[in-house]
């Protein structure tokens, strides 16, 4: 027997925790009549944290073009629940387009936001993306391994300055996903490989938060995705702006799992 998919919309599975397309239709319609809550530029080299209340959306926008960037998130009340990629790629996908959910960890497991809206062109080369769950954001760690440089600013060191005033620290910022990076995964090996991003001025991915969320967006020090940290020349790294829209609808609510730990008749024993 072959096993469906997880997104096989075919598959026996319960509508309840299916995507209803016409309720994110609904709000990228909405998008004219949506007041703007709030506009601000994270700056080359830095990161922003800020606000979206469950209902609103929040746009990433290439205010220049080519930049790419790292967006982790939390619920705004429960710092323990926050974006995991790795449940995201189960139901949705690596990549992130219109209708994508992003997904945190049990015993939540729910989605925290949704794309709805994505204007990035897709590249002539069909096997890459520009959004995705893949890979992690930078790190100084990951600037050593690749650079031979220490010290070089990264995307985790934009992020953590980003949440600091709202009480976060380091062990709280794990995953995030990337926006406007120009990204192939090899089907054969699973190998990542970056291309230079093709997100023009203008351009830009929104989501809608289902919950009351604490973003933050960082500005990567490589730039387009192809840039050298170590010898970045100028303008090889560029602003990102941020727009924060009410759209007037609630989310639905998301069904709640039964909870099997009633169940649970113990813990693991580990052989002698
Ligand atoms: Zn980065």
């Amino acid at each position: 027997m072959k096993m469906p998919a997880w997104n096989d919309l075919t598959a026996n599975r319960q509508p309840a925790f299916e995507l209803d397309r016409a309720f994110y239709d609904a709000i990228r319609a909405a998008h004219p009549r949506a007041r703007l809550a709030e506009k601000f530029v994270v700056e080359p080299y830095s990161g922003r944290g800020f606000l979206v209340k469950q209902g609103q959306t929040f746009r990433v926008i290439e205010e220049t073009g080519q930049q790419i960037g790292a967006v982790a998130m939390w619920n705004a009340h429960e710092r323990r629940e926050d974006l995991n990629t790795g449940r995201t790629t189960g139901p949705d996908s690596y990549y992130i387009t219109m209708g994508t959910r992003l997904w945190s960890d049990v015993p939540w497991f729910r989605p925290m936001a949704t794309c709805v809206d994505d204007t990035v062109a897709p590249p002539a080369d069909a096997e890459f993306h520009h959004h995705t769950c893949v890979g992690g954001h930078c790190t100084p760690e990951t600037m050593q391994m690749r650079f031979g440089v220490t010290g070089l600013n990264a995307c985790r060191l934009n992020l953590l300055q980003a949440v600091t005033p709202f009480g976060l620290n380091e062990t709280d910022l794990r995953d995030s996903i990337s926006v406007h990076q120009k990204m192939w995964l090899d089907p054969e090996s699973g190998s990542v490989s970056l291309a230079k991003s093709e997100a023009k001025r203008g351009d830009y991915v929104e989501f809608y938060a289902e919950m009351d969320l604490l973003v933050a967006v960082s500005v990567c020090p490589l730039g387009d995705g192809t840039v050298d940290p170590t010898a970045p020349g100028p303008d090889a790294v560029r602003p990102l702006g941020i727009e924060i829209r009410d759209t007037g609808i609630a989310p639905k609510p998301f069904p709640r799992w039964t909870d099997w730990r009633p169940t649970w008749k113990g813990r693991w024993v580990p052989p002698n």
